[in-house]
């Protein structure tokens, strides 16, 4: 235990932890290191309210030092968490929390249970060559990018508060050191169970298995094989959530097992991006060098994940191994087409759809298609479609056509769209509103993250990082058209690269 820093008597929640109490070999108990001259720089209150956490009955001292790691408060219970995980194909036995500590569990005021985590919070026993620190820059970019994820409905992490450590961290060059709290359903992720099946634990990997479906697929526990069941529910909800991501044109970038959630939601945000113009093949991670983590390759990925899954639960699922693997892969096998069920919807959606039609899946490909050739922006050419229903109140100043570098094609599309739109039984008041609520005016575009991002860093002025997360939090208001937030880079980013958040 680290002497330098206080366990207090500040309340600050209820925390109610229970992974602590699973067998020592889960986790290693310790406290953050403390840092020298800690500020905080953000902090979520509607979040935090939801926790239960009451800020203005605390000094903001006492904030400060909790959220940076220097104040262990009332019924937390640091812990780093033991995973392994296949990076970039390749499986390494021992990742762990290098860099994060899992202050403790709170019951939140939706009864649900999420766990509070530090990252950026020092050395721990799974830190091999790191130093346990984080950038400002990668701590705000998650800050903001999770955030905006939430608001766009897609299940994420959420950022609760960054601090600066008033440290320096040592990467290519001195960077100012940082903690962001964070906040998920649970950070069991995909390689937490391979921690244990390479071990051959099976005593520990039932253990966590049930923890999981206690904790969250609770519906599940009394089924005759809860546990292919458990693959089946981790599979749904990362379908769901890639289906998500592809509608919005988010690229997580580093899709290791170890950065898979079992709770289906996104974490670990590290080189991820949104891309601009529609192009499948885009990859902005300066590592992923063959693209295997390129946008078109999430669902497919999102798959050889589980498969991962499905073996180091195996022998849960039946004691026969041959038996095991016909179930999993029965199981699996069903992935690719559920995510094509959601993506379908969600696309649907895009394009003011309410009844599904079996020409919904050529349109929307022949679109998709199109995009691609004419390098048409994928934010604005779903939303700039309601204009073409009806009139709304904002002006866009542009429209959708006005993408396409050759608005023909657009306008030959637009044809067939308007008479599968008619075919709607709804009016087109109604399916511009649908097309408004389904696709946001803004997104955390490259050039604005980096702009706030630099402002932050290099001038110290954190005014345009706070005024684009709160334009974030509502990113279907058309109030938005026309602001910064809205407007495409000009000239247009030639190449974007993202580096991991080490
Ligand atoms: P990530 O790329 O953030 O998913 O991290 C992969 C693994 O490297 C995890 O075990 C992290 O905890 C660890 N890691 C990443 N950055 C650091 C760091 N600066 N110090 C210690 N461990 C780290
Ligand atoms: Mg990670």
């Amino acid at each position: 235990m680290n002497v330098l820093t206080k366990s207090s008597e500040v309340k600050i929640c209820k925390f109610d932890n229970s992974y602590q109490k699973l067998p020592e070999r889960f986790y290693t108990r310790l406290n953050p290191t403390p840092v020298k001259k800690p500020e905080l720089l953000r902090l979520n209150l509607e979040l935090a309210s939801q926790l239960g956490i009451e800020i203005s009955e605390h000094t903001k001292e006492d904030l400060t030092s909790i959220f940076c790691g220097n104040l262990i408060p009332q019924g937390a219970n640091p812990i780093a968490m033991a995973y392994a995980g296949h990076q970039f194909g390749h499986f390494t036995p021992q990742l762990g929390d290098g860099r994060a500590i899992l202050l403790g569990e709170i019951l939140d005021s939706s009864g649900s249970r999420v766990d509070v985590q530090l990252k950026g919070s020092g050395i721990t026993p799974f830190s091999r060559q790191g130093d346990g620190r984080a950038a400002l820059g990668p701590v705000l970019r998650e800050y903001l990018v999770s955030e905006a994820m939430h608001a766009l409905g897609i299940p994420s992490t959420r950022a609760l508060a960054a601090t600066i450590t008033g440290e320096p961290v040592y990467r290519e060059t001195v960077l100012p050191g940082a903690v962001l709290t964070r906040v998920s359903q649970s950070y069991v992720r995909v390689g937490t169970f391979e921690f244990f099946a390479v071990r051959d634990d099976k005593k520990a990997t039932k253990i966590l298995a049930d923890y999981v479906i206690n904790r969250l697929y609770p519906h599940i526990s009394k089924e005759k094989n809860p546990y292919s069941s458990l693959l089946r529910e981790v599979s749904c909800r990362q379908a769901k959530l890639v289906a998500k991501w592809m509608s919005v044109g988010f690229i997580h970038g580093v899709m290791n097992t170890d950065n898979m959630s079992i709770s289906g939601e996104t974490i670990d945000y590290g080189p991820c991006a949104f891309m601009d113009k529609y192009n499948p093949k885009t990859v902005f991670s300066s590592i992923d060098s063959h693209g295997r983590y390129a946008y078109q390759n999430q669902p497919r990925i999102a798959q050889w994940n589980l498969i991962q899954l499905a073996e180091s639960i195996l022998p849960l699922i039946s004691e026969d191994t041959d038996k095991g693997v016909e179930i999993a892969r029965e199981i699996l096998e069903e992935f690719p087409k559920i995510y094509e069920q959601n993506y379908l919807e969600e696309m649907r959606q895009k394009l003011g759809f309410i009844s599904p039609k079996t020409e919904d899946v050529e349109l929307i490909s022949n679109l998709v298609e199109l995009m691609e050739k004419n390098e048409a922006d994928h934010t604005l050419t779903f939303r700039l479609l309601a204009q073409e229903l009806a009139p709304l109140s904002a002006d866009f100043g542009m429209s959708a056509r006005d993408l396409f570098k050759t608005p023909e094609d657009f306008d030959n599309w637009k044809t067939r769209w308007k008479k599968r739109i008619a075919l709607e039984k709804n009016p087109a008041k109604i399916l511009a509103d649908v097309i408004c609520k389904r696709n946001p005016v803004i997104i955390p575009r490259n050039h604005l993250v980096e702009s706030v991002l630099s402002s932050a860093i290099e001038d110290g002025n954190l005014g345009p990082f706070n005024e684009f997360l709160d334009a974030l939090s509502s990113p279907f208001d058309n109030k938005l058209f026309g602001t910064k937030y809205s407007k495409l880079p000009d000239p247009p980013l030639a190449s974007y690269q993202t580096f991991c958040g080490t």
